[in-house]
């Protein structure tokens, strides 16, 4: 997967992208990421990319020239290297923007299986000229029902989500499977998590998880992940596919567990 980052604060990203897995990520090559000025794609001497809103009021507003001269540059001269298996798959050209499609994981799940590429488009200011996202953007997604100074936070975390989901970036391929929302576990959240030592404070840890049963381990993990999704974000529960035994655990806990 290539990332490019399309912002008018290209320092933001400095150090971000330089830790754990995405370090790594990158590092091997599973992904690269280059961040480009703004700035840089305008024709006048003073680098301007916003200007005044028709119709009046407060605020400026991202001006469209710059932001299609950048998309059309990086389409038009950079394609990545297309690899067995990728023939299929698409560039998106994302906005980040609080009024697009609030981002989740299934979200994240389908841009790493469709994508190839992704460019991200970070807003300032009041937005950025509608006309960009009529003619441009293929994909707008927010990060959550609230209101950011610019794009670049939404950016980093759709990077972020979207890169440890490709293949071979986590240690194991198995590691996003009991992932809280992940498709596997029914998009519930994930199981408690408990290491050394195994009395804290006079807090035990669950005598199963210490036993080694490998099957009575992933029993209880399961329960309580359920348990847990119905204490915090019961509505999961209501589109998560359960066998009947997870149903009759569901059922048979009284309020006094919740
Ligand atoms: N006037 C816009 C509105 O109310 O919809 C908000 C503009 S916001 C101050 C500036 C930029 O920050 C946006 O263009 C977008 O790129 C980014 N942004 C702010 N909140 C966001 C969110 N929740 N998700 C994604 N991007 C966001």
């Amino acid at each position: 997967m290539r990332f490019d980052l399309l912002t008018i604060f290209p320092e933001f990203f400095a150090g971000p992208f330089e830790h754990g897995i995405i370090r790594r990520a990158r590092q091997q090559n599973r992904i690269e990421i280059h961040v480009h000025d703004l700035r840089s794609f305008t024709d006048d001497k003073h680098h301007v990319v916003d200007d005044r809103p028709f119709g009046g009021g407060d605020g400026m507003v991202l001006k469209p020239e710059p932001i299609f001269r950048a998309v059309e540059t990086l389409l038009a001269v950079e394609q990545p290297e297309t690899l067995p298996g990728d023939e299929q798959k698409r560039t998106a050209i994302v906005l980040m923007s609080p009024q697009g499609r609030v981002f989740c994981q299934a979200e994240a799940e389908r841009l790493a299986n469709e994508c190839s590429r992704m460019i991200l488009l970070c807003g300032r200011y009041e937005g950025i000229d509608e006309r960009v996202i009529e003619h441009l953007v293929t994909d707008e997604i927010s990060i959550g029902d609230y209101v950011l100074t610019g794009g670049e936070i939404p950016a980093m975390a759709v990077v972020d989500a979207v890169t440890r989901l490709l293949p071979n970036v986590l240690g194991s391929e198995t590691s996003a499977v009991h992932d809280s929302f992940s498709a596997e576990t029914g998009g519930v959240l994930d199981y408690p998590h408990y290491t050394r030592p195994a009395d804290f404070r006079g807090w035990q840890v669950p005598e199963v998880l210490i036993g080694g049963h490998h099957a009575e381990v992933a029993k209880w993990r399961r329960r309580a992940a359920l348990l847990k999704t119905r204490k915090r974000r019961p509505e999961l529960l209501a589109n998560a596919e359960l066998t009947e035994q997870e149903r009759h655990w569901l059922a048979e806990i009284g309020k006094e567990d919740l």
